[in-house]
């Protein structure tokens, strides 16, 4: 669904502006909104990409009809009530909830670890307090008191074999760092359960919208006080602002700071699609792949987000995703958060606090693997603490 942002006849120039949102994301989106229509300020959102919404852009692709996100699935899950509402602003939520499968030397699996993952693996028919006590021997065999890093929280966990089929070669493929260096919280988004539920999510609001996610995104910044420029980068339209103007930063922070302290390690992704000529490629809207000899982390079948609607009966879209190291010009999206990112980023960090009339925001200007509701909380509270108090005494 192509977010048909609105180009004003009456296009003012973008030194009358006295908001500057950098990139059109959750977090930049809601900031625009609500500085529109809780301030009445005007605002020019600044996006260097051809669409707006960020990495939760979807679009119906013209050949099959099927709408599919063009950055990966993305699933929309909260225990926020205050961020589910705001959503809801803009889209009713259909009822979808995300399971996950995987596939692990020739046979599928539940991931994350459940009950059946176990059973299965090991051959067993365990209820789940005796699960509980055999991953706990296994784990204890392995003497971690304390882990600090994603290679000793999962094996904590689930213990080494677990860990060999399911975490160690997928995160391989998704990190190519080694796991003792990357922070336990990456593997901590994934709970082990000993029971048989096998959803992904274990949230209090879960769905996809009705109305697709660039439906969500038009609606938020179709607004008389908002302006939407598509295709500016920026550092190219900087000398163009109000000097005196407030800036939210969604950008890259390293380069912000022109990298001053060096480059942040991010993961980039490369998306391929394909349109096979059945109704169902996979049974299931993603399917991991943790095995070496596939070079794609995951399979992404997007009809399955959406069971309330019609979809084509007679051909699929499945998109396959591959990791690699962000270099040059590629789109940064994952932070890695090796020890030496996280020294780099504190500097930035202090940086970033130093800098007059700048707000940085978002998933890749606080260098943070935050999830949409997390970017829209993020936004709210931004909007809240820093940006509504400081509009107001500007506009006394
Ligand atoms: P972004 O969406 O990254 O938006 C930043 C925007 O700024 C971009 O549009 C960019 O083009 C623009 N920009 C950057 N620099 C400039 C510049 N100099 N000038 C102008 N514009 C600029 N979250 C979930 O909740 N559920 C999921 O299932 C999920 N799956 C994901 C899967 C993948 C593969 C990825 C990468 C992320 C996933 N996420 C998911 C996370 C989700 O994408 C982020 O939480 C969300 O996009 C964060 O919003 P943001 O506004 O911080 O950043
Ligand atoms: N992970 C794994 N095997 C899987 C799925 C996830 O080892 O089948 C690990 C991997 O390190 C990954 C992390 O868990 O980076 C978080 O997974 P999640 O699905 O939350 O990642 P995202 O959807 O954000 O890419």
């Amino acid at each position: 669904m192509a977010v048909e942002l609105v180009v004003r006849a009456m296009k003012p120039g973008f030194e009358q502006f006295p908001v500057i949102v950098v990139g059109s994301g959750f977090f930049g989106a809601t900031i625009a909104h609500l500085v529109a229509v809780e301030l009445d300020v005007p605002v020019l959102v600044l996006e260097r990409r051809e669409h707006g919404g960020g990495n939760s852009f979807s679009e119906i692709d013209p050949e099959t009809g099927i709408e599919f996100h063009r950055y990966g699935s993305h699933l929309f899950h909260t225990s926020n009530a205050k961020v589910w509402e705001f959503v809801n602003r803009f889209s009713a939520f259909n009822n979808y909830r995300h399971r996950v499968f995987t596939f692990h030397d020739n046979r599928m699996f539940t991931m994350p670890i459940n009950l059946m993952t176990i059973n299965r693996f090991f051959g067993k028919s365990f209820k789940p307090a005796e699960a509980a006590a055999f991953l706990a021997e296994k784990a204890a065999a392995e003497g971690i008191a304390a882990p600090t890093n994603l290679e000793e929280k999962a094996i904590s966990q689930i213990g080494r074999d677990l860990y060999a089929a399911f975490v160690r070669d997928y995160t391989a493929k998704q990190w190519e760092t080694d796991p003792k260096e990357l922070p336990a919280s990456i593997i901590s988004r994934l709970p082990v359960r000993f029971s048989y539920d096998d959803f992904y999510f274990s949230d209090r609001y879960e769905g996809l919208p009705v109305d697709g996610y660039g439906k969500i995104f038009q609606r938020m910044l179709n607004h008389p006080r908002i302006h939407v420029e598509l295709g500016v980068d920026f550092f190219a339209a900087r000398a163009a602002l109000a000097p005196s103007a407030l800036i939210i930063y969604t950008g890259p922070v390293d380069r912000y700071f022109e990298y001053r302290h060096g480059a942040l390690g991010w993961r980039t992704l490369d998306f391929e699609l394909e349109r096979p000529a059945v109704s169902d490629y996979q049974g299931a809207a993603v399917v991991n792949y943790p095995e070496l000899q596939f070079k794609h982390t995951r399979i992404h079948e997007f009809k399955h987000l959406h069971p309330e609607r019609a979809q084509n009966p007679k051909q699929t879209l499945i998109m396959r995703e591959y990791s690699r190291f962000a270099s040059g010009n590629d789109e940064p999206y994952y932070p890695i958060g090796r020890t030496e990112d996280r020294q780099r980023y504190e500097l930035y960090r202090e940086m970033a606090e130093a800098e007059p009339s700048v707000v940085f925001g978002g998933r890749l200007g606080t260098y943070r693997y935050l999830d949409m509701h997390q970017a829209i909380s993020a936004a709210m509270k931004s909007f809240e603490t820093e940006i509504a108090p400081r509009l107001r005494r500007d506009g006394e």
